[in-house]
């Protein structure tokens, strides 16, 4: 593949009559951290906008960029979030409280990051196994004891793994499933080596929670599709699985746990199924008319938030924003928020601060950079973490600062607004 092409049909029911209703305009991947001595350097920019599969209600980006640009130097390490290491070992609890599984079992995790999964898994006395393409993360699982293979996932590793370790019992797909262009391969993949009564489990952003909340920051390049029940219903049909549980947690502003056995397997399908696509159904997502609505919504946030970022700057106050995510990168590169509006935004990570934010340019700087620039405003980008973020710089509300919050809309908040 070159660096990127275009999307020739829905990635699940090869329907070509796909309708756009969201463009968010060219902008560089979310997570392209741009270094100091790249600063004069033209950024590799790819169009961002969102169609729908009238077929099958799938969501979808109109390009898929190169995965190997965008995974095979992941920056994202899970261990490094204790929160991250809270919802591994809570995924690993349920398949221990909900489920018959034996000690020994096979537990298998696609894009397993650093071996976070796995290490609550191992823990428990499973046999583990990580698949991740990113060098640097699989190193860091094999160190630390969990077998990685260093490869995107696919059928012949598939084939492989069952050649030399067996069936697995479990299978875990966390925050992946939405960046996977061929889900027809992927999911062939596990029916291969997934045993006759084991389990897959997908974790992934639930759209209606993206187009319900006006999300539209957690569209970028990497998130090649926007999952509902329904078109995972589809998927999976055709490959003789089935959804029988799903399970909703507040994760990212809303998240699925989807658990699918093969068509023959002993699991019985929960009443969870069948009311959640009852809730997508009332929220218009089968329907065009839901997504232009929220479309809609987003014109109206950014045009509030640049009116209120001017407001601001007239009165001749200073702007700076919390996390330099991926999220808040989407954010400011579609309502082409720069320097002279934002100061610089506070991210803790080490690896990102002292450089520079892909497309916007605003400079990374370490948190204690609020207390030494005093600015009057702080506009929490990370907003799905708002109250942990607003408890952290109590200093700085402390004199005077106020917070502003871009989504679901636009708002000055202070700590009370989250008592
Ligand atoms: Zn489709």
């Amino acid at each position: 593949m070159e660096d990127m092409e275009p999307l020739k049909a829905c990635r699940i029911c090869k329907n070509t009559s796909l309708i756009k209703y969201l463009d968010l305009g060219k902008t560089p991947l979310a997570n392209a951290i741009v270094k100091k001595d790249d600063i004069d350097k033209e950024e590799k920019t790819f169009p961002l906008e969102v169609m729908y599969c009238p077929q099958c209600h799938l969501s979808q980006l109109s390009v898929i960029v190169n995965p190997k640009i965008m995974f095979s130097n992941y920056p994202y390490r899970s261990s490094i979030s204790k929160t991250f290491i809270e919802h591994c070992k809570e995924i690993a609890e349920i398949f221990k409280k909900s489920f018959d599984f034996k000690e020994n079992n096979l537990v298998i995790d696609i894009a397993s990051n650093d071996g976070c999964m796995l290490q609550q898994f191992k823990e428990m006395n499973f046999k583990v196994l990580g698949i991740d393409p990113a060098t640097n993360l699989a190193d860091i699982a094999n160190n630390n004891g969990i077998e990685t293979i260093n490869k995107f996932w696919s059928i012949p590793i598939a084939q492989d793994i069952l050649n030399t370790k067996g069936h697995a019992k479990i299978i875990t797909a966390t925050n992946v499933f939405a960046h996977v262009n061929d889900l027809n391969e992927f999911v062939e993949g596990v029916k291969t080596v997934l045993d006759k009564d084991g389990i897959f489990m997908i974790e992934a952003p639930h759209a209606l929670q993206m187009i319900k909340h006006t999300e539209f920051d957690t569209i970028y390049h990497e998130h090649l599709s926007y999952l509902l029940i329904n078109p995972l219903k589809h998927l999976f049909t055709e490959h003789e699985m089935r959804i029988f549980r799903v399970d909703e947690t507040p994760i990212h502003g809303g998240t699925i746990r989807v658990f699918v056995c093969h068509n023959n397997a002993e699991h019985t399908k929960e009443a969870s199924v069948d009311k959640i696509i009852e809730q997508e159904k009332n929220e218009t997502l089968y329907n065009i008319e839901g997504y232009n609505e929220f479309s809609k919504r987003v014109e109206k946030t950014k045009k509030d938030l640049l009116e209120l970022l001017d407001e601001i700057k007239k009165e001749g106050k200073k702007v700076a924003a919390y996390g330099a995510s991926a999220k808040g990168n989407t954010l400011l590169n579609y309502f082409n928020i720069k320097s002279d509006n934002i100061e610089f935004i506070a991210d803790d990570t080490p690896e990102k601060q002292n450089h520079f934010a892909p497309g916007s340019h605003i400079p990374i700087l370490e948190s204690s950079a609020i207390e030494r620039e005093n600015p009057d405003y702080l506009m929490l980008l990370a907003w799905n973490f708002a109250k942990e973020l607003i408890r952290k710089t109590s200093d700085f509300e402390e004199k005077g600062g106020k917070y502003i919050v871009p989504v679901p809309e636009v708002k000055v908040v202070t700590s009370k607004d989250y008592e």
